[in-house]
């Protein structure tokens, strides 16, 4: 097929294997339905022997069930796209999809983890004609069905058919990944693939959290939860795109050091200190009117107790365990509003990359790992030495 991998059919096939009754994708039903399917399929060739490198699980569990092997290289189905992933960072979802969480049907084993990704396209499906192989884009980990009144709406993440690669879709630790062509955004040129495939998901929650539901307007002091998580390094920067004063929490004082040099005004040692009291401290006893909440059961009595009359408390999760004890009499008497976000929209995403084009939100990747060595990176994330990202290379 040459260098001319655009927009031009060049072609399909190479799969060897079984027929899947995909017939466009196998070879010897391709030698008889050649021209059918050159009509209706823009599928690229695609060199290789149609397996993949990537970290798959047999079963739930510790670490050890990652396996760094061999597995069929997935093809894009109409109206998807293949990305040759690039970089792929971890997220928490990553580590409780492995443990199992409890009442959840377990992932189709073997199972690829892996909800975030930057990448080059690969190859097109049929009917994907905004695209071109060899675009670099970054990857919007859900999607819904695409025709329910959520889905129309832009707020697919409330159809009852919304899935998120790694958790329940095929996932990024892998060198290739199928989704819709619709999950993936243009890749800000002044982004590389490192920083690139750390965004997706922690930057599309955390301004869902702020922007969208918070509403959070200059002037209004925001407390961010655990500064060096994902969700924590990407509030700090929306908080302050948007005029707030922000109070961040993290463990040490290295980490509130470095939530400080992400743009953090004040920060509160958590390991050391209290946050309620610091905040009515910080805030002359008066409490923040937003709370980005996502550590739990240990901090959210603290993170209700923290707001002030009419405050917001958003909240995407609970990696310390999911009953946060309530006092309802506080909720009503002091009007607080709590709202509940789990990731965005397909649009929200887009109207973050013109930010990180310019500079005004950045990436920040604590350390790579190659995918082969996932499950030291997963480990790496469950010590909680990191701040910012840990993001995975395929080889
Ligand atoms: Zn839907």
């Amino acid at each position: 097929m040459g260098n001319n991998r655009s927009t031009t059919l060049s072609a399909v096939y190479r799969n060897q294997g079984k027929c899947s009754g995909r017939h466009e994708f196998h070879a010897a039903c391709l030698q008889e339905k050649i021209p059918a399917v050159r009509k209706r399929a823009r599928i690229h060739l695609l060199e290789g022997d149609g397996t993949m490198k990537a970290v798959r699980m047999h079963g739930l569990g510790g670490t050890e069930v990652l396996h760094y092997e061999d597995a069929p290289e997935p093809l894009p189905r109409a109206g998807e796209v293949l990305l040759r992933v690039r970089s792929a960072s971890l997220n928490h979802l990553d580590i409780w999809t492995r443990a199992g969480l409890p009442g959840r049907q377990p992932p189709r084993m073997p199972h690829i983890l892996g909800n975030d990704a930057a990448g080059e396209i690969a190859a097109l499906g049929e009917g994907v004609d905004h695209l071109r192989i060899g675009d670099r884009v970054v990857v919007n980990p859900g999607y819904g069905c695409g025709h329910c009144e959520h889905c129309l709406s832009g707020r697919e993440t409330l159809c009852r058919e919304y899935r998120i690669l790694g958790y329940e879709l095929p996932g990024t630790y892998a060198q290739y990944v199928t989704l819709p062509a619709q999950n993936v955004v243009p890749m800000p040129p002044s982004l590389d693939f490192e920083g690139a495939g750390s965004i997706g998901l922690v930057f599309l929650t955390a301004w869902h959290m702020l922007v969208t539901l918070a509403k959070v307007r200059p002037g209004e002091t925001v407390l961010v939860l655990g500064a060096g998580s994902g969700v924590g390094i990407a509030a700090i920067q929306i908080a302050k795109l948007f005029g707030a004063h922000v109070i961040a929490t993290a463990s040490g004082e290295e980490k509130c050091e470095k939530a400080v040099r992400l743009g953090a005004d004040e920060t509160i040692d958590h390991a050391q200190q209290e946050i309620y009291r610091e905040v009515r401290r910080l805030t002359q006893k008066k409490g923040v009117e937003v709370v980005v909440e996502h550590v739990g059961q240990v901090t959210w009595p603290d993170s209700l107790r923290s707001l002030q009359p009419g405050g917001r408390l958003v909240t995407c999760g609970a990696t310390t365990g999911p009953f946060g004890e309530t006092d309802i009499r506080y909720i009503f008497s002091r009007q607080l509003q709590v709202l509940g976000s789990y990731m965005g929209s397909r649009g929200e995403l887009l109207q973050l990359m013109p930010l990180f084009a310019d500079g005004r939100l950045r990436p920040v990747v604590d350390r790579t790992f190659p995918l082969s060595e996932a499950a030291a990176a997963q480990e790496h994330i469950e010590a909680r030495r990191h701040f910012g990202k840990v993001v995975l290379l395929p080889d």
